[in-house]
């Protein structure tokens, strides 16, 4: 009888799928039918068969995922087992704070930890975001301030990195691929090899790929992947996602206040009395209309 492995998900290539074994190495894998989607950072079982190739038995229970809608109301999934989301900002080009509040919120609900990454702050106009970010920081998220161009801030935000899976979001231009150059100094290494497991497919660097950190911790590296759909977010849950919130929630006068108008909502009051920021709460009121819209959308 053969033994039963256990690997973690690379990468898909062509209809297979990369599995990374215990060891570091690259296995090739086919799946069992009916095993359901696999997606980059699965763990999954699986055994060696014909070659140097194995099959996939099982996707072992997964601790994270982040989805996207697919076509027909489905959805695929992006990555599992991610520990955390990188938000990556810059002066250049303009943040788009209401796509940061986003995917923040989806990171709370998903439980997958979230920070700030502020990139390019070697450019004049990083300090005029400063106002901003101390939102951030008051919610309780961590910043980091970094320059890819200079190397400023790198080895601090490595620091966090280095433990668990991590993936890095944001607006293009921001500075994803560099930062993630700057962080993988050896992936055109794991590109070739992934690329030499040529028999179902080619790897090409557009898929989403899992790669290890030289001083420890996870990258998934998922070019095009900048919005998380808030889709299965019910309305209720976003204010839950809004970290900021949490010590009002259950004080407003109606227990099913959406902290839009409502007479006696403790959201609303912080906001007045300065203890909670303005702009993340404007921001909610934004997201709340884009949730109804999406529903409403989907219902009909
Ligand atoms: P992505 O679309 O988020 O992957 O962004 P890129 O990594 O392609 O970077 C977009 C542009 O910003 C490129 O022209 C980079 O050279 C530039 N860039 C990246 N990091 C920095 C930085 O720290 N400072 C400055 N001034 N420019 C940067
Ligand atoms: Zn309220």
């Amino acid at each position: 009888m053969e033994e039963v492995r256990e690997g973690r998900v690379v990468c898909h290539l062509g209809k297979g799928l990369a599995v990374e074994d215990e060891n570091g190495h690259i296995v090739l894998c086919h799946t069992r039918r009916r095993l359901g989607d696999a997606a980059v950072g699965d763990r999954v079982r699986w055994e060696p068969c014909e070659g140097e190739q194995g099959r996939v038995l099982e996707i072992l229970p997964r601790r994270s995922s982040l989805v996207r809608p697919a076509y027909g109301g489905r959805v695929r999934i992006v990555a599992a087992n991610l520990d955390r989301v990188c938000v990556v900002l810059a002066p250049e080009p303009e943040p788009d704070w209401l796509l940061a509040d986003q995917i923040l919120a989806v990171c709370e609900r998903r439980d997958i930890a979230a920070l700030l990454v502020l990139n390019k702050t070697d450019l004049p106009g990083a300090p005029a975001l400063d106002e901003a970010l101390r939102d951030y920081e008051s919610a309780g998220y961590g910043v980091f301030r970094i320059s890819t161009r200079t190397g400023a801030g790198l080895d601090t935000l490595k620091q966090v990195l280095h433990t668990g899976c991590s993936m890095l979001s944001g607006q293009s231009g921001v500075g994803k691929s560099s930062l993630t150059n700057a962080l993988l100094p050896d992936r055109n290494l794991r590109v070739g090899e992934l690329s030499a497991h040529s028999g179902l497919g080619r790897h090409t660097t557009t898929s989403a790929t899992l790669y290890h950190l030289p001083e420890g911790g996870e990258l998934i590296d998922s070019p095009g992947v900048a919005v998380f759909g808030l889709a299965e977010m019910a309305p209720t849950e976003l204010a839950q996602a809004y970290r900021d919130f949490r010590p009002y929630l259950g004080k407003c006068r109606f227990n099913d206040c959406r902290h839009v108008k409502d007479k006696g909502c403790a959201v609303r009051e912080a906001v007045e009395a300065g203890t909670l920021a303005s702009a993340r709460y404007e921001r909610y009121l934004k997201l709340l209309d884009r949730l109804g819209s999406a529903v409403e959308f989907s219902a009909g």
